[in-house]
């Protein structure tokens, strides 16, 4: 793809349409309050997110796009300064809400960026998720695939989130009487959060902020920022550490648990850990630090069998990564995460699956004018280059939906009759991306 039209989780460069997979850290550095190179694409969750992420934020920049519809804009060549048509699909990451992939088609060829991804294979969601993904392939090949590579090594192996779900349950309840705390992010594991709380039927604690993301999740009833109410806390992943849970023991027992993939935090769970991790061995051992009754010091070991690490994960596992290969069979595959520890060029274990084991100079099969549907939400160039204030009021309160609609309907025929570009789809099936640009 030319330089300059397109920029995925990369806010410094300039580029005429800047798309967000997902709100983690680590997918806006560069992003902030003041950020307004351009239009922002991202999910209608993340959307709904970004005020609370980003107050501030000049909200008439997001386009707002709607899973698993193809959209198609139109951008300016920054070298010939003709029109360049691409067909945007977001899909489905199952990462962390909002979380999406994009499949960009034009004449550059067919690219999938996934962001950060976990690919299960066996629950309804997942399921639905891949039918999206081969329904906007349509048996076309992907040129170049960007891929979500954090557990790219055999060695990461972990099960379904919902076999995991079930290793905390399984924890939580062999210790009824010990406080529960568990490490997340500011966003994320929100279903793994609603498993515990059904299954034990408690609220569940969260800082003020992770509670904010959570009503405007649409969980109202479910967390608390009050601790009376409950022995499960949720906190940030950085405040769950060695030191911070003996200090918790020494007021009421309590054991930590480390949802993650990462092999550092992973420790096998057995029903002879369990007892290991119980209050006993961790009162004893603070004992022994706080008075230092046998003269030894504590070993960082000891205190470990008080926190849990479970193998609930939000990125795929090797495994899963294969099969995703397998199926998407790229002419080109690159890593997105660069910056990891355990960072594996993913050609090293898949290069043998990509259609032209990377070298390939084949033509790039091209997506012609013609070829864009009339299914397609066509975003015009205006819309990509100047502000809306209707899309800024669409976030801030749903209910200008029906009077956006009505402008977009009329927007719709003027463009008709204009005769320009392919056509649009009718108001049948309207996505936000449309009224919420304030076009077509
Ligand atoms: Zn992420």
């Amino acid at each position: 793809m030319e330089k300059g039209l397109i920029s995925v989780d990369r806010w410094g460069e300039q580029s005429q349409a800047y798309f967000l997979t997902h709100l983690h850290a680590d997918h806006t550095k560069g992003l902030s309050s003041k950020w307004k190179k351009g239009p922002l694409f991202c999910s209608p969750i993340s959307a709904n997110i970004f005020p609370a992420k980003f107050p501030g934020f000049k909200l008439s920049l997001l386009r707002i796009l709607e899973t698993g519809s193809p959209h198609s804009i139109s951008l300016i060549s920054p070298t010939s300064g003709s029109k360049i048509g691409v067909q945007v699909t977001p899909i489905d990451a199952h990462h962390c809400p909002g979380a999406v992939m994009y499949l960009f088609r034009g004449d550059f060829g067919c690219m999938l960026y996934t962001g950060d991804f976990r690919w299960e294979t066996a629950n309804d969601r997942a399921l639905l998720g891949k039918s999206m993904l081969l329904g906007a392939l349509g048996g076309d090949e992907v040129d170049f695939l960007y891929i979500d590579n954090t557990y790219c090594n055999p060695s990461f192996s972990f099960p379904p989130r919902e076999v995991a779900a079930q290793q905390v349950i399984d924890v939580i309840a062999s210790h009824p009487d010990h406080d529960i705390v568990i490490a997340i992010d500011t966003l994320g594991k929100e279903d793994l959060l609603l498993h515990i709380s059904r299954t034990f039927r408690t609220k569940i604690w969260v800082w003020p902020e992770r509670l904010q993301i959570m009503h405007l999740l649409g969980f109202s009833n479910i967390f608390t920022t009050k601790t009376s109410l409950t022995r499960i806390r949720a906190v940030p992943r950085y405040s769950l550490t060695i030191e911070n849970l003996e200090a918790l023991n020494t007021i009421h027992p309590t054991i930590g648990i480390m949802p993650s993939g990462l092999p550092s935090a992973m420790k096998p769970i057995h029903r002879k850990d369990a007892s290991v991790g119980s209050s006993p061995s961790l009162q004893h051992s603070s004992k022994v630090s706080r008075n230092g009754t046998d003269g030894k010091p504590i070993s960082r070991k000891s205190f470990h069998s008080c926190i849990y690490s479970i193998p609930y994960s939000d990125h795929s596992c090797f495994n899963e990564i294969q099969e995703f290969v397998k199926l998407i069979k790229p002419s080109n595959i690159t890593g997105i995460v660069s910056s990891s520890f355990c960072y594996v060029n993913p050609r090293h274990f898949f290069g043998h699956l990509c259609g032209s084991n990377q070298q390939s100079n084949k033509p790039l099969k091209k997506l012609k004018r013609s070829e864009i549907t009339e299914n397609d939400r066509i975003i015009q160039p205006e819309s990509i280059l100047g502000c809306d204030k209707l899309n800024e009021e669409k976030v801030r309160d749903k209910n200008t939906k029906i009077a956006i609609l009505s402008i977009r309907r009329r927007r719709v025929s003027i463009i008709r009759q204009e005769g320009c570009g392919a056509k649009i789809a009718e108001t049948n099936g309207i996505c936000r991306s449309d009224f919420d640009a304030g076009i077509t």
